[in-house]
């Protein structure tokens, strides 16, 4: 069997993680070079020159210039949280290592925190990696897969890929010889072929050369994308099974 280069996608093992952001400090000096790689600048007037305070035993940066103080974690996803940076980092490492979704009730006993605060940080961490991915069209050949992120059981509800509580996602990464140059995952309204071009048309150049999907050819996807190779010019879809 042909490997599927989204799963197989090289990753960051556990031990790596901790050894990398397994501490507040570590956190932080990774979320600042993140954040101002050349140094800090002013997000009021741009200056660079500043001072660092303390406040409440959080880092504040004062600009020198324009007075302006501003924390590390203002206008960034994780601005007014109560939870150390290393519950965040563990959560992102979490909800983006899992190739099937991770539910906010598993987050929430990943991470010890509440279930309203899993939810609400899943959802956070969705939105932001879904903005960052739209500002990437994919082209040349793209590997494909299907995705569901939730599914917690309720009540007379169904679990697994059933499940009314899942979302839907399409995962897919433009390939070159040397590996993964780009990826996506995107929330889509299920896998029937009007969902699938909408999401095509979307997220795909027009020098789309082939589509890679990890399902034989009789797989109701692959079967739904032949109709879109005509309809987005795509030289050809490829079964990697
Ligand atoms: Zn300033």
């Amino acid at each position: 069997m042909a490997m599927n280069r989204i799963q197989f996608q090289p990753g960051l093992s556990m031990p790596e993680f901790f050894k990398l952001f397994g501490t507040e400090a570590l956190c932080a000096a990774a979320l600042e070079s993140a954040r101002w790689p050349d140094g800090f600048r002013c997000p009021d007037c741009g200056g660079g020159v500043h001072c660092i305070l303390h406040s409440s035993g959080n880092k504040v940066f004062q600009c020198n210039a324009c007075r302006h103080q501003t924390s590390l974690i203002a206008g960034t996803v994780f601005q007014s949280t109560k939870l150390p940076l290393t519950i965040w980092f563990l959560a992102i490492y979490l909800v983006s290592q899992a190739r099937t979704g991770l539910s906010a009730l598993a987050l929430k006993r990943q991470l010890g925190v509440s279930y309203p605060t899993a939810w609400l940080m899943q959802h956070k961490l969705m939105q932001v990696m879904t903005e960052r991915e739209a500002l990437y069209t994919l082209s040349g050949k793209v590997q494909v897969d299907d995705a569901y992120l939730g599914g917690e059981a309720r009540v007379g509800g169904k679990v697994g890929r059933g499940s009314e509580n899942k979302v839907a996602f399409v995962a897919a990464v433009s390939l070159t010889d040397e590996g993964t140059i780009a990826g996506q995952t995107q929330p889509v309204p299920g896998f029937k072929l009007k969902a699938i071009a909408d999401w095509a048309s979307k997220c795909l150049a027009a020098a789309t050369s082939s589509i890679l999907m990890d399902w034989p050819a009789s797989a109701p996807w692959h079967r739904r994308a032949a109709p879109l190779n005509a309809q987005c010019g795509w030289a050809q879809t490829q079964g990697c099974t």
